[in-house]
């Protein structure tokens, strides 16, 4: 028997459809982030939510939290046993709550996905925060609503309110102070009578001013809550960065100090009594009590070694106390200086080999006696020869 042409095309229709609803839960499940639990869901009395196995999941929970049954999950997925692993996605049937017998005319409800916000409602929809609210009393967040949870939106402002055990219509409009006939009017009821337990009524021009506060508060608890969050990561972030910092710094240190140290490393310019070590001291000289060098007494006119290969930088008279004084430049940033001494040897510019001779001791700038003031200095710093020397 041949089918009449139209109906034909209806059940092709049909047909599409199923296979975009397949397409978009597949595109949903595709798009999941790791752990994530993802929903497609029908606007037909079916719907199908795609979950995905986390540790410790049995089948029979994710049954109990769906309102599906084990049976139904099984055929769902082709499973034999009710073994399932995490990482596993599985097609989880199950059955939207049933609308109230009674609802205000026009009401709207949209299942909320794994993305959505409050804030995107309200652009999709054009209403304000305090319309959401009073539509939907039980609210648990302004911010943070599960995918799952269910939106109500009404195209009129007031509070959605469900009848109680013990309540009829009257009670319920004289517990909000409203007039029966407008309440009446409200909801397209003819008959006060029928309301019952379960049944939704919205309330006109009542505004949901006090549960409005009350997530605004959770609201600026959990924002600052956050802030308090974000401040300590930042306040980590920075404590690490600086430790970081120290650790290569030292690093480096050590590694321009292992190079000088190793047997190429500094020699003593001259061996003889240390009369003055590197550091504070109590006599002040030239203004100043750091000693930036050692002081090695030694008869003048004996001869001064250069401590490592280098170039020669300055090589004549220092205005600032160190009389007669030679600078040699021995690369990553390492200079040694060799002060008062009677007479120079080398010349600036002058390239030389490690034990070459400089100068020769004298007692030349601020000076008490012959000896050598040695310097060794890192990016101009100075610091203590012993370190460096054998
Ligand atoms: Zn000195």
């Amino acid at each position: 028997m041949q089918r009449p042409y139209p109906r034909c095309l209806l059940s092709a229709l049909a047909q599409i459809g199923q296979c975009l609803l397949i397409l978009l839960a597949w595109g949903y499940w595709a798009s999941a982030q790791e752990g994530e639990e993802v929903e497609a869901v029908d606007d037909q009395s079916q719907a199908v939510a795609i979950v995905r196995v986390q540790p410790g999941d049995t089948l029979s929970e994710i049954a109990d939290r769906y309102a599906s049954s084990i049976a139904a999950i099984q055929e769902a997925n082709g499973l034999r046993s009710d073994r399932i692993f995490p990482g596993d996605y599985l097609t989880v049937p199950f059955f939207p709550p049933a609308p109230p017998r009674q609802a205000p005319p026009g009401l709207t409800v949209y299942t909320m996905r794994v993305g959505d916000t409050l804030w995107g409602i309200r652009q999709r929809y054009g209403v304000t925060e305090e319309d959401l609210v009073g539509w939907n009393p039980d609210l648990p967040s302004l911010d943070r609503i599960p995918a799952g949870t269910t939106i109500n939106i009404l195209p009129v402002r007031g509070v959605l309110h469900t009848v109680e055990a013990d309540q009829d219509f009257f009670s319920v409009a004289s517990q909000y102070g409203v007039d029966p006939a407008e309440l009446a009017r409200a909801n397209h009821i003819e008959n006060p009578f029928q309301i019952l337990p379960g049944d939704q009524l919205l309330i006109p021009r009542v505004r949901p001013t006090a549960k409005l506060q009350e997530l605004q508060q959770v609201r600026a608890q959990e924002q600052e809550e956050l802030r308090r969050r974000l401040e300590l990561a930042r306040r980590q972030a920075a404590e690490r960065e600086r430790r970081r910092a120290q650790e290569l710094a030292r690093q480096r240190r050590e590694i321009a100090n292992r190079n000088l140290m190793t047997p190429g490393g500094f020699a003593w310019p001259l061996s003889g009594k240390l009369t003055s070590g590197f550091g504070r001291r109590r006599i002040w000289i030239n203004g100043s009590n750091f000693h930036t060098g050692i002081d090695i007494a030694k008869p003048a006119g004996t001869p001064i070694r250069a401590a490592q290969a280098g170039l020669v930088t300055f090589a004549g008279w220092d205005r600032s106390g160190y009389g007669y004084l030679t600078k040699v430049d021995h690369g990553s940033g390492f200079e040694t200086y060799y002060a008062h001494q009677s007479r120079l040897a080398v010349v600036v510019g002058q390239r030389i080999s490690r034990g070459d001779i400089i100068g020769y001791v004298g007692s030349t700038g601020f000076s008490s006696g012959p000896h050598l003031h040695f310097e060794i200095r890192v990016n101009g710093q100075p610091y203590n020869p012993r370190d460096y020397l054998p």
